[in-house]
């Protein structure tokens, strides 16, 4: 046991130290020569110091984000390891007959436990964002939204726990087809309520205030077949500086929410070019593409789960206090496979979003044949989050969900 301990620790800390060297040392965001002097060239919109907190604001984002994931997979060894997952059953059932009630107080007491432990790393993480100006929050505000979160995702937890648990015990062989099949319906219903149910409880939403420009993004709308009750903004002002507009939600739900920062900031025309690109993922069905593909890929994780799950705890059960694979307290091994296969798929998942946020900057420019506004709200993107236009390959691996402000603006540049 001190023995698993020893080399999760160790090879966590030389996690730690390649990517300190490769964020920090080995690499930074200067852009290939043949782009310098163009205006995907921060040096050219950004001033000495903007430059410079971008870089260090980034390094520091990305280097706790790296830290962060397998920081979880950590806490969920030590968990198990230490008797404390089965600890966390023993106290959900000398409570309660009720499986229902065990699932709540087990899932209870892991989630607490973790969220405690990770509140240094969350902490710092606000903590820095506050310290470079883009986070405007204040403690209390961002300790709220914390809160939210740990309550959101506890009851939405127990319901999958307790579902997976029940199929697990009933169906030793198969429960993961039938987990799957349980995720598709549960999956739209989640993606069907997060815009009227979840989102509200952290953010105003209501729409446009400007009436003057409501009327020229809803007549962009109409352009695509966007009904005008489908374009909200959110009061963000208050969190952030940083600028965002983003898709939502299905079916009667759907919608496109603009931050009141974005409107706030920007030109009209820059307004228009994001709306125009928000549109785009709206008209694409971006939303159901990315639902169609979760199912794919949770059909995989769950297959694959499934076999690693029941062998690594026949070989480590006894070790963590375990009697049964299928015991509530083998939870925190389902959770790091699961954790561990996201990572690891982390890099396509984002090369496919990638793909499609390029085919929504294509038919923005498209509709709104306005170049020169849509490479500075680029550059606006850029300054207001202080992010870094040519990042680290890795970082764009694992973090990118778009393609880099240098390949968005370079795209532009050759319309
Ligand atoms: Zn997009």
């Amino acid at each position: 046991m001190r023995k698993i301990a020893f080399w999760t620790l160790f090879l966590y800390a030389i996690y730690a130290l390649f990517f300190a060297f490769y964020l920090f040392q080995w690499t930074d965001s200067s852009i290939p020569a043949q782009y310098k002097g163009t205006s995907a060239d921060p040096a050219t919109f950004l001033t000495k110091k903007e430059l410079m907190l971008a870089e260090q604001f980034s390094e520091v984002k990305n280097f706790l984000f790296f830290l962060s994931v397998p920081y979880e997979w950590v806490i969920y060894i030590f968990v198990l390891l230490f008797g404390l997952s089965a600890r966390f059953q023993q106290w959900a059932e000398a409570t309660t007959k009720r499986r229902f009630m065990q699932t709540a107080i087990y899932v209870f007491w892991l989630s607490l436990f973790v969220q405690v432990v990770t509140f240094p790393l969350s902490y710092t993480s606000y903590y820095v964002t506050k310290m470079y100006n883009i986070s405007t929050q204040t403690f209390s505000s961002w300790m709220r939204d914390e809160l939210i979160d740990f309550w959101v995702n506890y009851v939405i937890m127990v319901v999958i726990v307790y579902v997976l648990y029940t199929l697990m015990k009933k169906f030793e062989k198969r429960w993961w087809v039938y987990a799957w099949l349980c995720s598709i319906p549960f999956t739209l219903f989640l993606t069907f309520i997060q815009p009227v149910f979840i989102d509200p409880l952290y953010n105003d939403f209501y729409p446009l205030k400007n009436k003057q420009l409501e009327a020229k993004i809803l007549a962009l709308a109409e352009k695509a077949n966007i009904p005008a009750e489908h374009v909200f903004e959110v009061n963000m002002s208050e969190k952030t500086n940083a600028l965002n507009a983003y898709v939502t939600g299905i079916g009667g739900n759907s919608r496109i929410v603009l931050w009141d920062t974005t409107l706030e900031r920007l030109s009209e025309d820059e307004i228009l070019f994001i709306m125009a690109h928000e549109m785009a993922h709206y008209v694409m069905k971006h939303i159901y593409w990315g639902i169609g593909l979760y199912i794919v890929v949770t059909f995989i994780g769950l297959l694959l789960t499934n076999r690693w799950m029941k062998r690594m705890m026949k070989r480590f059960g006894s070790l963590c206090r375990i009697e049964k694979w299928n015991d509530l307290a083998s939870l925190p091994m389902f959770l790091l496979l699961i954790s561990l296969l996201s990572f690891a798929a982390s890099p396509a998942m984002n090369a496919i979003s990638r793909y499609e946020e390029h085919a929504a900057d294509k038919y923005a420019i498209e509709l709104t044949k306005n170049k020169e506004a849509a490479i500075s709200t680029f550059q606006q993107l850029t300054r207001s989050s202080l992010s870094q236009v040519h990042p680290p390959y890795i970082v764009k691996l694992f973090r990118y969900s778009h393609p880099t402000i240098l390949e968005r603006i370079i795209f532009l540049e050759k319309q």
